[in-house]
């Protein structure tokens, strides 16, 4: 399989800082989107190092398939303690913890692994699916039937997260495999994106034609026009034989 991706970050238009972090290695099939949070500037430091220790650990050294999710897990873990560290010991960073979505295409197999209410999309012909699972209070709600997806959509709580890497010592990282197909295309993103325009839109400006570069762009000036309250991160992942 051929892997060709781009990402694109933008401030937004409401935010004076970018906390989100993204990362694409075609060549070793690393893609990965961090939303930081945290006061000052410590949401920008979480992402980074959440960032920076998978990329620092992938890809591992087996490259047995069921190894891989073991190691993402591990990866995750450590990036958990790193970030925590540093918050204890420097008073600024302090609750400092970040979103962490990665995808790793080793063969024709995805691994994914994910933490908080960054996404991870695949588009396979004309369905787009949500491959990830989000780690927030509204989303926990909608699945219990307490809340309706329009309810979900406007909430007060809408930002708030269930879990985060960083803060608590306990992660339960959402894990999935999946066979990759050539044409799948995947998409990456932070809640800046997928808060602002929904399923059905994001689906419509990834139809459009031309490169991936464009579907990118195409999605931030959605976002921005649709209010632009948040940092707006995006990898596109294109799959050919
Ligand atoms: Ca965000």
């Amino acid at each position: 399989m051929k892997l060709t991706s781009c990402t694109l970050t933008d401030v937004g238009l409401r935010r004076t800082n970018n906390e989100d972090c993204v990362y694409a290695d075609d060549s070793n099939g690393l893609f990965i989107v961090a939303d930081g949070m945290g006061g000052h500037a410590a949401g920008e430091v979480a992402s980074a190092m959440a960032v920076e220790t998978i990329c620092s650990l992938f890809p591992p050294l087996s490259s047995l398939p069921a190894d891989a999710a073991n190691s993402l897990k591990k990866a995750f873990l450590t990036a958990s303690r790193s970030i925590r560290k540093v918050a204890s010991v420097e008073d600024s960073k302090r609750g400092m913890g970040t979103t962490l979505s990665v995808l790793y295409i080793e063969g024709e197999t995805a691994h994914l692994a994910h933490v908080g209410d960054s996404r991870i999309y695949r588009l396979r012909g004309t369905d787009l699916e949500q491959l990830s699972i989000d780690h927030s209070l509204v989303a926990e709600q909608l699945r219990l039937g307490l809340i309706s997806a329009e309810e979900a959509r406007s909430s007060q709580m809408r930002n708030i997260l269930l879990q985060a890497v960083g803060l608590e010592d306990k992660v339960d990282i959402f894990l999935l495999r999946q066979p990759v197909l050539s044409d799948d295309l995947f998409l990456l993103c932070s809640d800046g994106l997928s808060d602002m325009i929904d399923d059905d839109q994001i689906y419509a400006l990834l139809q459009q034609t031309g490169s991936i570069q464009q579907a990118a762009e195409r999605l931030v000036e959605a976002a921005k026009a649709a209010g632009g309250r948040d940092n707006i991160s995006i990898v596109v992942v294109k799959i050919d034989d």
